[in-house]
């Protein structure tokens, strides 16, 4: 069974990695982080991922690969959008490039389903990407063999895997620059939380673009013009703006609507534009 996601981007979760560390401001609340803390001692993969500190829960760096989940996707029959990795970081600096190499093929190999990778380290995920070409004649070849595949790679990138980042405030404006030049059918940024206005965003490259405010307990706020400002910048560079949620203490009250609507925009893929209800 796919885990169905009430993320509003998405529609199910992959996480063939668990556990994280903290790269900056966006990550002081994480939610995976708490979540993991909830699930610690319950044998499911969260176990050691997290302590308790003066400050409260944070993670303790330590990051598990998970083989048996690798072939979750190829399971799934329903088309569906896939978010990989809500509960930690693909390109966290210790998940090993073996381990990419094998959660790609799995991707090539479950093409009817879209995949979202979303890490706020995109410097390793350009890093990786950058092999072109040697992933898919040498590399992914080798990865397919270790899940009990022969298929072979013709496609470099994957027409069926986003790639994002996400910026929560000026002082992450550089992972936008890190994430343009990558080869992807779909480049695309999580402005969540967001924590600051990001003025003049310059979107050359960027084919998504997602806001949301923070959530839950110690939620900081986001102020509208922020939002308006970012819609309006989609606007004028006609890229696809989808506002997942106010957030705050109280999410559900605060809802999602910006000037009495929803904005529910995706990007238009080969001349089809995958909507929610995709
Ligand atoms: S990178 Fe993502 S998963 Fe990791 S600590 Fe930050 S917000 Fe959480």
């Amino acid at each position: 069974m796919a885990a169905n996601s009430s993320i509003e981007w998405t529609d199910a979760t992959w996480n063939p990695t668990t556990g994280c560390s903290r790269v900056s401001k966006g990550c002081d609340n994480c939610y995976a982080m708490m979540m993991a803390r909830r699930f610690d001692g319950q044998g499911n993969g969260y176990d050691d991922t997290t302590r308790m500190t003066k400050r409260g829960v944070d993670w303790t760096g330590v990051v598990k690969t998970h083989e048996d989940r690798l072939r979750q996707p190829l399971s799934w029959r329903k088309p569906r959008r896939v978010f990989v990795n809500s509960m930690s970081d693909l390109f966290h600096p210790i998940v090993s490039f073996d381990f990419v190499d094998k959660v790609f093929a799995t991707m090539a190999l479950a093409d009817s389903h879209v995949f979202q990778i979303l890490t706020k380290r995109p410097e390793r995920m350009a890093e990786y990407l950058s092999a072109g070409k040697e992933l898919w004649t040498r590399r992914w070849p080798e990865a397919m063999e270790c899940l009990g595949e022969d298929g072979q790679m013709t496609d470099f990138p994957l027409s069926n895997v986003w790639v994002g980042t996400s910026v929560e405030d000026q002082e992450a404006l550089d992972r936008v620059d890190a994430i343009r030049p990558i080869s992807a059918s779909v480049r695309f940024l999580s402005l969540e939380p967001l924590l600051g206005p990001l003025p003049n965003l310059d979107l050359a490259g960027i084919d998504w673009v997602i806001v949301g405010g923070e959530s839950g307990p110690g939620a900081r706020p986001m102020r509208k013009e922020w939002v308006t400002q970012i819609r309006d910048d989609c606007r004028d560079w006609q890229v696809p703006f989808f506002f997942k949620q106010w957030g705050g203490v109280n999410k559900k009250k605060n809802g999602r609507k910006l000037e009495g609507r929803t904005w529910d925009e995706m990007p238009e893929i080969a001349g089809e534009i995958l909507t929610s209800e995709a």
